[in-house]
């Protein structure tokens, strides 16, 4: 089975791993403050605080922002559902602000609409990589003194104009390093922002919201320590940082394969009538986290969930990026929604379709890919 998205490990990074299992140090040593400091660079980043994976990364950036019971937070109903999950694990309530039909980014104007007094921030997600409209979200927080979020999870290495996803483009930027996306640590996750209190608030809560960690105490032939906010153990170990640093280095080039096997598709789907990739906005440089089409059932004659068997049973792991998160059925429930809160997304949600992208995707698997997707295409 050819995948949707898949890490590559070379043997540098087994290398990386192996010399940390074999110091002192496994876990809160010397290669966390690197890798946090080779992220931090790579973005354009005052500061940046490693934590255990992306989820635990939008959980610290709640609580950095103080986010609690009474509290909204507006975010993409087109993400994975941590996006919204981190809102309520503050006790804060998600609402859901519709996107854009062409871009599936979520749509400043909709998010607008959604704004009380009761809103304290905005969670915007790069949507497959593409970054969402900075200027104007930022203008839109700035006007009504709310925080903005980048879930970047699908966007490091994507730019805006000129401007690297991770810098000051939002208060508090996140990502993770979970084995699909564009780095890995296996589990990992890192928040990026120019804010140090907000820093400094994050190192804590991962820490158990203890001042300092064992190697500050050491260094300061210390045994003092205390608890002075209620944290959680989302702690990143030495050996993840050291991949994550491996990682790191080669992440350039392997954007650059992305933006090659997205180009090779693109010339593929100019010339498909009915299955279109996504729209693309101009002064971005786009990440491709993910490679997503609509098949427009109307045009082709296939509904996507055809597409999607038919590839499949070749032996091809397309997937479905994302059933909207307000169509779970813990949202539904929990906050009585019913179809229709976010119509553009529920109507995207029933024909897109994302496509093997990865750097390791050779020639001819992608070769294979197209021509069985043309195969399928007309003979139906
Ligand atoms: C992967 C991902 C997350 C969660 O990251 P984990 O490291 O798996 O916890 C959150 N948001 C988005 C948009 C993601 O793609």
């Amino acid at each position: 089975m050819i995948p949707y998205g898949r890490q590559t490990i070379d043997e540098d990074d087994i290398k990386a791993v192996v010399d940390v299992l074999r110091s002192d140090w496994l876990t809160t040593g010397p290669k966390v403050d690197e890798f946090e400091q080779a992220v931090a660079n790579y973005v354009g980043a005052k500061y940046a605080v490693a934590v255990a994976n992306g989820t635990a990364a939008l959980h610290a950036a709640m609580y950095a922002l103080g986010i609690k019971p009474g509290d909204e937070v507006i975010v993409s109903p087109m993400t994975f559902a941590a996006t919204a999950n981190c809102v309520v694990y503050q006790g804060g309530t998600p609402v859901f602000a519709d996107v854009d039909p062409d871009t599936l980014l979520i749509d400043p104007k909709k998010v607008e609409e959604k704004i009380n007094l009761k809103t304290k921030a905005i969670i915007a997600v790069d949507y497959a990589g593409q970054p969402c409209d900075y200027d104007t979200l930022k203008n839109i927080t700035e006007k009504h003194g709310l925080f903005l979020v980048a879930d970047a999870c699908h966007s490091l290495g994507a730019s805006y104009k000129g401007r690297t996803i991770g810098s000051n483009l939002a208060d508090l930027s996140v990502f993770s390093f979970h084995p699909v996306k564009h780095i890995t640590t296996g589990e990992g996750g890192m928040i990026t922002t120019d804010n140090e209190s907000l820093a400094e608030r994050m190192r804590k809560f991962r820490n158990h919201g203890i001042t300092m960690d064992h190697r500050q105490r050491d260094a300061q032939g210390s045994w003092f320590y205390e608890m002075v906010n209620l944290g959680y153990n989302y702690r990143m170990t030495d050996f993840q940082c050291a991949l994550g640093i491996s990682q790191l280095r080669k992440l350039m080039s392997w954007l650059e394969k992305r933006q090659n096997i997205a180009q090779k598709y693109d010339e593929t789907f100019a010339e498909i009538k009915g299955i279109e990739p996504l729209a693309l906005k101009a002064n971005i440089r786009h990440a491709y986290h993910l490679y997503v089409v609509r098949v427009d059932k109307s045009n082709t004659g296939i509904h996507r969930d055809v597409l999607f068997r038919e590839l499949r049973s070749r032996g091809i792991g397309v997937n479905v990026h994302y059933i909207p998160v307000h169509m779970h059925p813990f949202y539904r429930n929990r906050y009585r929604i019913v179809a229709g809160l976010c119509p553009i997304a529920e109507k995207a949600y029933d024909q897109i379709i994302s496509l093997p992208m990865f750097p390791g995707l050779s020639d001819e698997q992608l070769a294979f890919v197209i021509g069985e997707i043309k195969r399928i295409r007309s003979y139906k």
